[in-house]
């Protein structure tokens, strides 16, 4: 018998037993090829076959209209900071920028080396305890295009209105909360998402891109850079993240299976509120510093009276098998991630613990 563990660490992310079962079986010999998956050609039939299956299921699971292209290419979310702006720079134009946090800085910077950048919201001053209402971002006449972050994963804050850019193409980070509830894609240009949350592991980036600004990318970028060069050969213009691709069609299948992105939404809610019902329920013991109608369903924040009690927490969580609780070293306190493949008896048996914790130590 294996052992394992509840993990709420913010990424890489808990996977789901039956996909992790299944490469397992099929780890050394890939069907009846005679060697590993990892060690065929990306050019052959049998890889070529699952790297259609997970483009198609993608497709099909999150419901990508035919207006979209789905690209997957290397280097995280990190390297999109700097492909966005790079081919949607527009002379003239201005990238524009909701800043709402960790990760939307990092997005800031990036862009601020392409070309004018400018921040057209911020809650810096509120130290980024929410996300702004949709018609508080007004896009500029001359924005090249809009770009927010959906879910601040270290902030634990999610965007639950999208703005309305109107002609302006509206790009998102979706890193932390992709394929965890059903979008408005029509609203969007472009989404990409490292995988490593909620997807599958580590090494494959997904790009969501509207074709007709597809089409308007630049074109005198390093090969590897241009959106464009991944079109034709379905994001096989190099080598592809074998495995990681693999893993992330095996995890889709098991979207799949147990209710598709419906479930995946209802089930975010339901472990969401069970958390955020402990630290409400606690009378103020557990604390959640974000606003309310911004706390998100994938990475829960929340404090403890004192440092030493939350050192203490995290101790004996640990020694409960609740392992990545520790919030982010920027910010301090305790962090529960919860994505796609996280049980909900994951939250119910943390929720359990919490309340526990608290009779034991107030
Ligand atoms: C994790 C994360 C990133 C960075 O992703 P990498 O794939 O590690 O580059 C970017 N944005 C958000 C919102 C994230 O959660």
């Amino acid at each position: 018998m294996v052992k394992r563990i509840f993990n709420f660490a913010a990424g890489p992310c808990t996977l789901p037993l039956p996909a992790l079962e299944k490469a397992a079986s099929e780890f050394v010999e890939y069907g009846s090829s005679g060697m590993s998956l990892i060690e065929m050609s990306h050019r052959g039939k049998q890889y070529d076959a699952i790297h259609n299956a997970a483009l198609a299921s993608l497709r099909e699971v999150f419901g990508v209209p035919d207006t979209h292209e789905i690209l997957f290419l290397q280097g995280g979310a990190t390297l999109q900071f700097g492909m966005v702006p790079m081919n949607m720079k527009v002379e003239g134009k201005t990238f524009e920028y909701v800043n709402t946090g960790a990760w939307a800085k990092k997005g800031i910077l990036d862009a601020k080396k392409i070309g004018p950048t400018r921040v057209i919201w911020t809650d810096e001053a509120g130290k980024f305890m929410r996300m702004p209402k949709a018609a508080e971002i007004k896009a500029g006449a001359d924005a090249a295009y809009v770009h927010v972050t959906s879910n601040e994963t270290i902030g634990g804050i999610e965007m639950f209105e999208f703005p309305d850019t109107g002609s302006i193409p509206l790009v998102a980070d979706m890193s932390s909360d992709i394929l965890s509830r059903p979008l408005p894609f029509e609203r969007f240009a472009l989404i990409y998402a490292g995988a490593q949350k909620n997807l599958g592991p580590a090494g494959n980036t997904v790009v969501i891109i509207r074709k007709d600004v597809l089409e308007k990318c630049r074109e005198d970028l390093p090969a590897y850079l241009g959106y464009k060069t991944h079109v034709p050969d379905k994001s096989m213009y190099n080598t592809p993240t074998v495995f990681a691709i693999y893993m992330m069609k095996l995890n889709l299948d098991w979207v799949k299976s147990v209710g598709g992105l419906k479930e995946m939404d209802k089930r975010a809610s339901k472990r969401a509120g069970i958390i955020y019902g402990a630290i409400d329920n606690s009378g103020g013991w557990y604390r959640c510093p974000v606003d309310k109608a911004s706390r998100s369903r994938m990475n829960v924040v929340w404090r403890l009276p004192t440092e030493e009690l939350e050192e203490k927490f995290l101790g004996e969580a640990g020694k409960a098998d609740f392992s990545g609780l520790k919030g982010h070293r920027s910010v301090g306190g305790c962090r529960a991630s919860m994505y796609n493949a996280m049980p909900v008896e994951g939250a119910e048996k943390l929720a359990e613990f919490m309340a526990g914790f608290k009779k034991r130590n107030s």
